[in-house]
């Protein structure tokens, strides 16, 4: 039937779009398989203090080694699984190995350190959520404080209050609440004052450009940042800048009074094994 639509609806049968369709729907289609073989791994990426130099959590990051298409990043399969619903299983199975990674990282209360698990839109709106999260940190022993959740601002910004009482009773057993990719979104410090918000994460793409003026001596994004860190502060937020790539990015950072850093300059995201060594516990596993 696709002459049957006539010339005019020529881009709707585009063969790489379809193509592209196809693939979609493939990869959607061997997810449960993929998870029950155990085809998505987790990697971990730290985030430093600008001040102290020392680490101050780890973010967790799935990636899908899948046996064909070789290393798929989350932006390939992450959409896909939000659309089927399979983001559930997905998420809680990162969470699950992200909090025994860091139960083996930090056996004792010291030294400091979290583990960052993002949450999918899906997640926060899961009722189901906080039983899930403190049946993991039952399971493996890991302090709450040890655990950091990544939102996203329009996961919460709708009018659902129930991903918000969640949030506070998972904050009130003393998890951390972070916002992901701030600056990207509505940027509401307003309305985000009335969450359990712990830490803001500056979306990497605000970090890229940073200068004190632009060439006419206007201020620039790196004014805007500034007012963003201080007003953060007074709120008593953190705030944590990712992708950072050179040292003259982390120097701008520093300047504004950003707390850390998370980005290629620091390390890129890799196996726990990798990641171990910076955490300091020498526990050697995986
Ligand atoms: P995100 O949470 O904002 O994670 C930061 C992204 O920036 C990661 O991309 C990381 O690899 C990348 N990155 C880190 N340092 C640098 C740098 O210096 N330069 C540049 N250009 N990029 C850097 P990645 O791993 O591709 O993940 C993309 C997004 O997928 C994440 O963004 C997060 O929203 C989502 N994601 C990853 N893992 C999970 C997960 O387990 N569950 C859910 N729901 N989402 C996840
Ligand atoms: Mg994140
Ligand atoms: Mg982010
Ligand atoms: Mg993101």
């Amino acid at each position: 039937w696709a002459k049957a639509a006539g010339k005019g609806r020529w881009a709707l049968f585009d063969p790489a779009r379809d193509d592209l369709e196809i693939a979609r729907y493939a990869l959607s289609a061997q997810m449960p398989a993929a998870l029950e073989h155990g085809e998505f791994v987790v990697e971990y990426q730290p985030m430093v203090s600008l001040f102290e130099g020392t680490l101050v959590g780890v973010e967790a990051l799935v990636r899908w080694r899948h046996p064909k298409l070789g290393r798929l990043q989350p932006g390939e399969f992450i959409p896909l699984a939000e659309e089927t619903g399979l983001i559930l299983r997905l998420g809680y199975a990162v969470l699950e190995e992200a909090c025994e990674q860091a139960a083996r990282w930090w056996p004792e209360p010291k030294p400091e350190g979290f583990i960052s698990v993002n949450l999918a839109v899906r997640q926060v709106h899961d009722p189901a959520l906080v039983t899930k999260v403190f049946d993991v940190l039952d399971r493996t022993g890991l302090d709450p404080a040890r655990l950091q959740l990544e939102i996203t601002e329009s996961s919460i910004m709708g009018t659902d209050t129930e991903p918000i009482a969640a949030l506070r009773e998972l904050a009130a057993r003393g998890i951390r609440i972070a916002i992901d990719d701030f600056g990207t979104g509505y940027s509401n410090l307003a309305y985000l004052r009335r969450l359990p918000v712990r830490e803001l994460k500056i979306a990497g793409e605000f970090v890229t450009g940073l200068r004190a003026t632009d060439a006419a001596g206007n201020p620039t994004d790196e004014r805007i940042l500034a007012t963003l860190v201080s007003l953060a502060h007074t709120l008593g937020l953190t705030v944590t800048a990712e992708g950072v790539e050179t040292t003259a990015q982390a120097e701008r950072l520093r300047a504004i009074g950003c707390d850390a850093a998370q980005g290629w300059l620091y390390g890129r995201p890799g196996s726990a094994g990798a990641i171990g060594d910076l955490v300091g516990a020498g526990s050697g596993l995986a």
